[in-house]
């Protein structure tokens, strides 16, 4: 399937999913975590998929199935594979503007040495990065990439298009317990992204079947202590943990606000007692989350934080 959805995205609003790469999976990462399986076509090479025609004539009807209300807020290039292997990708972001909808582009960056790969994601509006580890160990033990991608190749490319890229640039770092998610490790990590300057760095968990079944999440601790290094290193981290909060900060519903906000970062105790006040709710509302499993009681530095709780 071309194109999917709408989905709810905390990134991106509502986003209609555009995939163009076709099945099986062909990507140049066979991630531990990657929910499309394990990758049997590791490839570096770029290729023609789909003509960026048949990729606008099917956005377009996908769109004008869609009821007014269900608009999406992007077109967002997340495939079953990497979407830079595609030789059309830039050209189709072109045609695909033609609809006046900002397009996004989730990609692992292991390509951005080709110029032309930077070029084409120079053409979108909003791009993301899989910056997963600053170490080549990690990077090679999570992320599998082709025998011939270079580590050091990856980094200075990185910089590179964050450099000449315009438009809203992000990452996105898949932390997974025993693997890349230690106090160390994360800081490494935050010190890589901030030389990248994000606009927002995103920090997610494996949260459908992963390609390698042992592969598992970090404890509430752990994502805790990774959002307060990111947040300690400059940058603008952002959880997601697989819930669909609606991320809108206080709406008055204190229950829904708790749930919402610990989704996307943990609620400092001190920041905590203000919502209660806000919405004159008392601690007892705190406990009832807890209890119920919705959310749990980490600490930090000495101090106190609440976080979303996974469901294990
Ligand atoms: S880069 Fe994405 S598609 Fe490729 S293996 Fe990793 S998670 Fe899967």
């Amino acid at each position: 399937m071309i194109s999917f959805g709408p989905v709810p995205s905390r990134r991106l609003g509502i986003s209609l999913g555009i995939n163009n790469i076709p099945t099986p999976k062909i990507c140049s990462y066979s991630c531990i975590y990657c929910q499309v399986g394990v990758t049997k076509r590791h490839n570096i090479i770029r290729q023609q998929f789909y003509k960026p025609e048949v990729i606008f004539k099917k956005v377009k009807k996908h769109l004008d199935s869609l009821d007014k209300n269900n608009k999406p807020d992007y077109l967002t290039f997340v495939a079953n594979g990497e979407p830079t292997l595609d030789i059309n990708l830039g050209e189709s972001i072109e045609r695909l503007k033609e609809f006046g909808i900002p397009i996004a582009v989730i990609t692992n960056a292991s390509l951005l040495n080709a110029t032309e790969v930077r070029n084409n994601l120079c053409k979108a509006d909003w791009v993301s990065l899989k910056v997963d580890s600053a170490d080549e160990k990690v990077w090679r033990a999570i992320n599998r990439p082709h025998i011939l991608l270079d580590f050091n190749t990856y980094k200075e490319n990185l910089f590179l298009f964050a450099k000449e890229y315009r438009g809203s640039l992000n990452t996105e770092t898949m932390l997974v317990k025993d693997v890349n998610d230690n106090a160390l490790q994360i800081q490494d990590t935050a010190d890589l992204i901030k030389q990248i300057k994000p606009t927002t760095s995103y920090i997610s968990i494996p949260t459908r079947p992963p390609a390698l079944n042992w592969v598992n999440k970090p404890d509430e601790e752990s994502l805790n202590q990774a959002y307060q290094i990111y947040l300690n290193a400059g940058i603008n981290p952002e959880m997601i943990l697989g819930y669909e909060g609606s991320n809108m900060g206080y709406t008055g519903n204190i229950i829904k606000d708790i749930v919402n906000i610990c989704s996307v970062h943990p609620i400092r105790e001190d920041a905590m007692q203000q919502l209660l006040i806000k919405d004159k709710a008392d601690s007892r509302i705190v406990d009832y989350l807890i209890n119920n499993h919705s959310i749990r009681k980490v600490e930090y530095n000495s101090t106190v934080y609440y976080i979303r709780q996974f469901q294990k």
